[in-house]
């Protein structure tokens, strides 16, 4: 044995001297070293155990929920995966203090630390949260993103791509273009390295329409008044060899609604069109008197002046409700009147409630006209006029908003510049109502003429104004989708 340890310390393995040695020494020194190694083994893992033994008994014991090293991604919220505290078997999770704060908007390493005392003893584990950004970038085009159509005899431009990035933002300028056979190559690189590659292949085309502008899209004329087209503007991605073709007749001696065609035509034969609406206008008729009634119908008061009317051969204009019979409202049609939209429902909170609103109760008188009719009315009287305040109370600005969006829509609303006030509580005679529309009328303007004829003092009146009227040199006329508005200006 003593021999065996001389030899083991005198005869490294593998040196010189030991490759001298006999098979029988060399394998005594092979075993010595294993015994040795063996002992040395045994010795560690008691102290292992014995170091664990006494962590188990005087450490409370953190364990943590989840892997240790998390990976975040840029902007992603942190959430805590978790963790629990023992010691001696009883639960001290909520004992454990977190510390350590995750900035996701920042790349970079974080450490959460829990740390837990009980009896003394402390312990301590740490948790590392990298944030990262493994978004790749993303390169979009303006036009079509498989295929890049070039002007014929043209050169690529490099203006319609775009690269943006999750965390550098804009980054067009780092964008590598390079043409690869048929094909451009997008490649851009972010700062963490993510890499984006998009081909599209390229043709030699004029696919793209030309594009046409006209300084008006709708035009008002007077009947007899000489009509000019509009001036146009017409740009083509390609050429300067653009044809415009303008078609459609407009009889300026007929009052009516007309449609002019411009359609613009590139080298390629891409077109593009766009459809102006003419409107010939019945001609600003001075001296005229436009009896207008609202609120109507109603049994009993508007088919007399109905009677009326058609005694004295007078033609007027009724803005109606969902109120009365629809015989009346067919009446009014059928002995050549004018039937105008005052909404359905004539309540200011309703009608003035909202912009929908409006356009809903305004939907459901329209549609009882063009159901008793046959057609659709475009006239339009707000109630209260155009110049109302109340509908403040319920909508700030809602008459500037409608009074441009009902002539958006089609429609063309009238107010008037004449109030009998028959309206007003029953306070007047027919006389007095009367007088007040008589007193106003004049030959140096149009006299549109509020009345209302659901109102009783109203038909006793109104045979007097035409008689008056008809007297001093007046004519009388209804309203048409061709007549001049007669507007009061806006309040709200
Ligand atoms: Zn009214």
């Amino acid at each position: 044995m003593k021999k065996d340890r001389f030899l083991s310390r005198r005869y490294r393995p593998f040196s010189r001297s030991f490759r001298r040695l006999n098979d029988l020494q060399k394998k005594r020194i092979y075993r010595l070293r294993f015994q040795k190694f063996t002992v040395c083994i045994v010795f560690l893992m008691v102290g292992v155990c014995l170091l664990a033994g006494y962590q188990m008994l005087f450490f409370p014991r953190i364990k943590l929920l989840g892997s240790r090293v998390v990976e975040l991604e840029y902007q992603e919220k942190y959430e805590e995966l978790g963790y629990c505290s023992s010691y001696r078997g009883k639960d001290i999770s909520s004992k454990v203090k977190v510390k350590g704060d995750v900035d996701s908007s920042k790349l970079g390493e974080y450490q959460i630390t829990y740390e837990v005392q009980y009896h003394g003893a402390t312990t301590t584990k740490t948790r590392i949260v990298r944030v990262v950004d493994s978004v790749k970038p993303k390169i979009t085009f303006s036009a079509s993103r498989k295929k890049l159509y070039i002007c014929p005899d043209s050169k690529y431009l490099y203006d319609d791509y775009q690269a943006v990035d999750n965390y550098d933002g804009d980054i067009t300028k780092k964008v590598k273009v390079d043409e690869v056979g048929d094909k451009m190559r997008y490649q851009v690189e972010d700062s963490a390295g993510n890499k984006t590659v998009v081909e599209r292949k390229i043709y030699y085309q004029d696919v793209e329409s030309p594009t046409l502008t006209l300084d008006n899209e709708t035009v008002l004329v007077n009947k007899g008044d000489y009509y000019q087209d509009s001036s146009y503007q017409v740009l083509d991605n390609c050429t300067k060899e653009v044809s415009v073709e303008v078609s459609g007749d407009v009889n300026t001696n007929q009052v009516g609604e007309y449609e002019r065609k411009y359609r613009a035509k590139d080298k390629a034969g891409n077109v593009s069109e766009i459809v102006q609406k003419v409107i010939v206008m019945e001609p600003v008729k001075k001296g005229v008197i436009y009896l207008t009634f609202d609120d109507g119908p109603r049994s009993g008061t508007t088919d007399i002046i109905l009677n009326i009317l058609k005694e004295k051969n007078v033609k007027a204009t009724f803005f109606v409700t969902s109120g009365g019979p629809d015989d009346l409202i067919k009446r009014m049609y059928d002995e050549g009147h004018s039937i105008g939209l005052h909404t359905a429902s004539h309540d200011y909170s309703v009608v003035y409630g909202s912009i929908d609103s409006y356009f809903q109760d305004l939907a459901i008188v329209s549609d009882r006209v063009e159901k008793v009719t046959g057609q659709k009315s475009y006239l339009i009287r707000f109630p209260g006029g155009s110049s109302n305040t109340v509908s403040k109370k319920y909508t700030p600005g809602i008459m500037s908003y409608l009074t441009k969006e009902v002539l958006s829509r089609g429609y063309r609303y009238y107010d008037w510049n004449i109030d009998s006030r028959d309206a007003e509580g029953g306070k007047f005679t027919a006389d007095e109502i009367s007088n007040f529309v008589t007193s106003k009328l004049s030959h140096d303007k149009v006299n549109m003429v509020l009345m209302h004829d659901v109102k009783v003092t109203t038909k006793d009146a109104i045979g007097k104004i035409i008689d008056y009227g008809k007297a001093n040199g007046y004519t009388f006329d209804a309203i048409t989708p061709y007549t001049d508005m007669v507007v009061q200006r806006v309040n709200n």
